[in-house]
């Protein structure tokens, strides 16, 4: 098909779980052990050809601190997609997801594809929340879920293409 598709996407999640590290690996494929904190937000694009779209990210890197938590609204509001990441070695970042999780619900637009990104899944031996109990919580909220990590890029690419895959489609 000749679907051209420009889609808003968001990173919502803690501080230091990874957000600004998928994004470079996704749109640079690089990785850097001391990622600068986001300040505010950082905007980047990418381009993904499917079999029956070209689906052009327009991709909001968010900060993940407090303070900056009152604008978040403006970069989810209107965005087809959102991935909120946590880390899997941090409970806190787990719990924190979920807050984001209920944010969108009641705050995001209904038809939003929403993705849960348990990130830095190279961590296993530091892992403190277990692949199972994630993938319930996603299950039970409707989200598509994966580990994912920045710095092997295991599942990153996937996790973008996933969320093109279920865009709507003019
Ligand atoms: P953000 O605050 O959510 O944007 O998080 P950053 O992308 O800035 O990452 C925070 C720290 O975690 C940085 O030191 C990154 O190098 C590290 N990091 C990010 N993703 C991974 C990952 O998948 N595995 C490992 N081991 N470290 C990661
Ligand atoms: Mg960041």
């Amino acid at each position: 098909g000749n679907n051209n598709i420009n889609a808003k996407l968001v990173l919502l999640g803690d501080m230091g779980a990874g957000k600004s590290s998928l994004v470079l690996r996704f749109v640079k494929g690089q990785f850097l052990e001391f990622q600068e904190s986001t300040i505010g937000a950082a905007f980047f694009s990418q381009t993904l050809a499917l079999n029956d779209a070209t689906v052009k990210f327009e991709i909001w890197d968010t900060a993940g601190q407090e303070r900056y938590h009152s604008l978040a609204p403006m970069y989810y509001r209107g965005a087809a997609a959102a991935i909120i990441v946590y880390d899997i070695t941090s409970k806190e970042s787990f719990e924190k997801a979920k807050k984001w999780v209920l944010e969108l619900q009641k705050q995001g637009n209904p038809s939003m594809v929403t993705a849960l990104a348990g990130n830095k899944a190279d961590l296993e031996d530091k892992r403190k929340v277990t692949l199972e109990e994630a993938r319930a919580y996603a299950d039970e909220n409707g989200l598509f879920f994966m580990e994912t990590s920045a710095k092997t890029a295991v599942n990153v690419n996937d996790t973008f293409y996933e969320i093109a895959r279920r865009l709507p489609r003019a």
